[in-house]
């Protein structure tokens, strides 16, 4: 029997931030360069079921930062059919969120954007193209807008909401297009939508979300010509995986350890680190959750303990699962003590609260989409269950850590001003530097070269 739906809620939001936590292990894992490296010395910490994910050694991340900072938007805005002025709360919330990234590894992209963004100012959220705005960091916080539009009919809000708060920082289709993947795919686990079926939801929602660029006026031209690569990457994706029509079941290879699953995760992404892009941060956390069933400690080794942006796949991945599968079989020390707990169980409700006025917690009937027919009904929440039952450019932008962002936080949260407003800037902007506090940054040295190196390849 499927949990509570109110349960589900606040597992998505909590089992985001331990996906998070975890992948990120203060710098140290998402920084890894092998995937065996790091169940190695998961196994010498005694386990991936003994791991206690709490402070000191597991900071939350930017990811989980941000995507409180999207959930809480909704949260304190009262009629989300105003765009203007939810638009504007969630830029706040993002400049906010750089006040909170001491040791959290924020993404370049992100923070130069987050400088551009006046929500001061009507349309202050607006930013122009970034012909390298396609890394994860749209995606990575956008899954609450699923769980605030978690019914079909709700899908118009859906995709304006995830392409809009993605395009505040990340002004490309691979960008935005992964925040829109992220937040759909939540909506489909509270649909109980059968995971199998998700791939081809998102590739059919991609031409609604194409007519809605198309209407929204702007940055036409430069998105439509750009719009190809998610698509293409998520059809091959597809097709490789035997779902393309949502209707079979998926096909993973005879052999697909640890290593096998780094090589196909570096084949997928466009930087060489999985999941650092908005198209391959959503696939991976995807194709983790099709392998792992109701195991949260399969989706753990495949979704979160890997070579690559395993903090970013590891939010996707701990909040699908939560969505489905509530806190099944998560041992107690993965989550009861996980920073900012409080704020995502808070953020959890409220969500629930918000998207079913009136409905009993315990008993909601969500609309959701049955298998081999496109017409939505109602699903008992208690008796639904899959049949499976069971960072810009890549890496650079998002993966900016330590030395390679160093500075002054209050200048980009500050900051702001119409003449940043400039693409030429955008492109050209210098790195933003925040003050980072020596005692919380763990990253080792080893950890600090990899990434100079990783960045300094793809810059
Ligand atoms: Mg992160």
């Amino acid at each position: 029997m499927a949990p509570p739906i109110l349960e589900r809620y606040v597992a998505a939001m909590v089992l985001s931030g331990v996906g998070d936590a975890m992948g990120y292990k203060n710098g140290s894992w998402e920084f890894c360069q092998s995937g065996i490296d790091i169940h190695q010395e998961a196994k010498k910490l005694g386990g991936i079921e003994k791991l206690k994910i709490e402070l000191p050694d597991w900071m939350v991340s930017d990811d989980t930062v941000l995507h409180l900072a999207t959930a809480e938007a909704y949260m304190e805005t009262k009629d989300t059919k105003d765009k203007e002025t939810l638009y504007r709360n969630i830029a706040e919330k993002y400049k906010k969120g750089m006040h909170d990234m001491d040791g959290r590894a924020p993404g370049r992209t992100t923070m130069n954007s987050c400088h551009m963004l006046n929500p001061l100012q009507e349309k202050g959220y607006e930013i122009p193209f970034n012909p390298r705005g396609g890394g994860c960091g749209a995606a990575m916080r956008a899954m609450c807008i699923g769980l605030r539009y978690p019914k079909p009919e709700n899908l118009s809000d859906l995709i304006a909401d995830g392409i809009e708060s993605g395009r505040m920082t990340h002004h490309l289709p691979k960008g935005f297009l992964g925040s829109l993947a992220a937040a759909l795919f939540t909506s489909y686990a509270i649909q109980n939508k059968p995971v199998e079926q998700w791939g081809a939801g998102l590739m059919d929602t991609l031409p609604l979300a194409r007519t809605y660029i198309k209407e929204s006026g702007r940055a036409v031209n430069e998105n439509l010509k750009e719009w190809g690569y998610f698509e293409n990457a998520w059809k091959n994706y597809l097709e490789i995986r035997n779902i393309t029509s949502g209707k079979t079941l998926p096909k993973f290879p005879s052999d697909y350890g640890i290593e096998a699953r780094d090589k196909f995760y570096e084949s997928v992404s466009s930087s060489g680190w999985g999941g650092a892009n908005g198209h391959d941060a959503p696939m991976i956390a995807y194709d983790a959750l099709l392998g792992s069933g109701d195991s949260w400690i399969e989706i753990c080794k495949r979704g979160i303990l890997h070579y690559g942006d395993n903090d970013s796949t590891g939010v996707m991945a701990g909040c699908w699962f939560g969505a489905m599968y509530g806190f099944l079989g998560v041992p107690d020390n993965h989550h009861k003590k996980l920073e900012y707990r409080k704020r995502l169980e808070e953020a959890g409700k409220k969500l629930y609260e918000l998207a079913h006025k009136g409905k009993e917690h315990q008993s909601s009937n969500i609309p959701c989409q049955k298998e081999g027919n496109d017409e939505t009904e109602v699903c008992n929440d208690s008796s639904q269950k899959s049949p499976l039952s069971a960072h810009d450019q890549g890496i650079s932008e998002e993966s900016s850590q330590t030395n390679e962002i160093k500075g002054t936080i209050t200048d980009i949260v500050e900051g702001g001003t119409s003449e940043s407003k400039d693409s030429e800037q955008v492109d050209k902007a210098e790195p933003v530097e925040v003050s980072v506090d020596s005692s919380k940054q763990t990253t080792n040295q080893d950890t600090e070269k990899k990434i100079t190196e990783k960045v300094q390849t793809n810059v």
